[in-house]
């Protein structure tokens, strides 16, 4: 009942100034980017009523799927507590979008307590608006990471009359921003914050080929190559731009990983010993699980931790539920142990008393019963 109260309250106050007001449009915060809010005046004011009780510390805003032009190029976010008096909290100009789909995060200049928030946003043009999502969190979603040292990335298509290169130049307009978005993000998820020992990626070069397969990563960390299948691209396009940009993320999150991920020591090498192929490529499905970009219901009882991909990628990210920094512990194993195996770092991280057998176990039986 409050809630509504405070919504009339707003919505009176400003029919009043003869501006135009959404109140919590469900396209903004369903958790969906396909669903898009879409404004038509010069400035949109978008009001998020959901009686707030700690201060929003940063936010993230989301293109939509639709033309950059559509974008909000400035914003303003501003807190009420009696939906009259509107306090400026933070206030962004000249922001560019590198892709659809995707956030700009921004830690609140002036952060303070309101029960209300409102965000006041416009195109360059003053013309109709469209936004995919905005989150409000009362925590520094960029807290640990203010420093991270981003690579340096060298992008070209290869390819350039293909459709595949066309349709990825549609879903991302700055290759360069968006492959160093992801970098951060991996690095997010393997590791702590920007003070840890980051193996460190200092040069990626980034190319897209019209040849079978998916993507591949070559080289080795600081220098690195990633080669992207233009074939690949129209394939997974086929469906809509959102599933393009769903695979393409997640095939980043996987050959990212490869750069940020310690290898092994003491058992061979990724071409001759299968215990070391399958952490390498188990760790980077889990990165790609963790972040959000595969279809977890393609999860299913059977196969070994050995199997590599996704079969020991799914079971490490599932050891999460267990403790939320499994993946990070797991992946530091790598650096600690002289001679890594699958058992001693399921030691290392759940203690002598845990193996890799009990733990399997555990998670298959967590499998049928989902
Ligand atoms: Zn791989």
């Amino acid at each position: 009942m409050k809630k509504l109260i405070l919504s009339i309250i707003t919505l009176t106050f400003l029919a009043c100034q003869g501006q135009s007001v959404v109140v919590n449009p469900h396209e903004l915060t369903d958790n969906d980017l396909t669903t898009t809010y879409t404004g038509t005046k010069d400035l949109n004011q978008i009001v998020f009523d959901t009686d707030f009780s700690a201060p929003v510390l940063s936010y993230k805003i989301y293109s939509s799927g639709e033309l950059p032009a559509y974008d909000p190029s400035q914003w303003t976010l501003k807190g009420s507590n009696d939906g009259k008096e509107w306090v400026t909290v933070d206030e962004r100009s000249n922001q560019t979008f590198f892709s659809r789909f995707q956030e700009i995060l921004c830690v609140v200049q002036n952060p303070q307590t309101f029960k209300t928030y409102k965000l006041e946003a416009s195109t360059l043009s003053k013309d109709t608006l469209k936004i995919g999502e905005v989150v409000l969190s009362d925590k520094n979603l960029l807290a640990g990471w203010e420093d991270f040292n981003y690579p340096n990335i060298q992008f070209e298509s290869l390819s350039p009359d293909t459709e595949g290169s066309k349709v990825y130049h549609e879903l991302v307009q700055n290759p360069d921003e968006y492959i160093k978005f992801h970098a951060r993000k991996v690095a997010e998820i393997l590791y702590y914050t920007d003070k840890d020992s980051i193996n460190d990626v200092r040069n990626i070069k980034y190319t897209l080929e019209d040849k079978p397969g998916v993507s591949a990563k070559g080289g080795n960390t600081p220098n690195i190559h990633i080669f992207y299948s233009t074939q690949h691209i129209e394939k997974s396009a086929k469906e809509s731009l959102f599933k393009l940009d769903f695979e393409t993320r997640g095939v980043l999150y996987h050959e990212l990983t490869h750069g940020y991920q310690y290898e092994p020591k003491g058992i061979g090498n990724y071409g001759n010993n299968k215990t070391f192929w399958a952490c390498i490529e188990g760790i980077a499905d889990a990165v790609r699980a963790e972040a959000g970009y595969f279809d977890m219901s393609t999860r299913k009882p059977g196969g070994n931790w050995m199997d590599g991909y996704r079969t020991t990628g799914f079971f490490i990210q599932w050891l999460t539920t267990k403790d939320p920094d499994a993946i990070r512990k797991f992946h530091a194993t790598v650096e600690k142990m002289d001679v890594w195996s699958f058992d001693g770092a399921i030691k290392l991280v759940f203690g002598p008393e845990a193996s890799i057998e009990g733990m399997w176990e555990e998670y298959q039986t967590f499998l049928k019963n989902q």
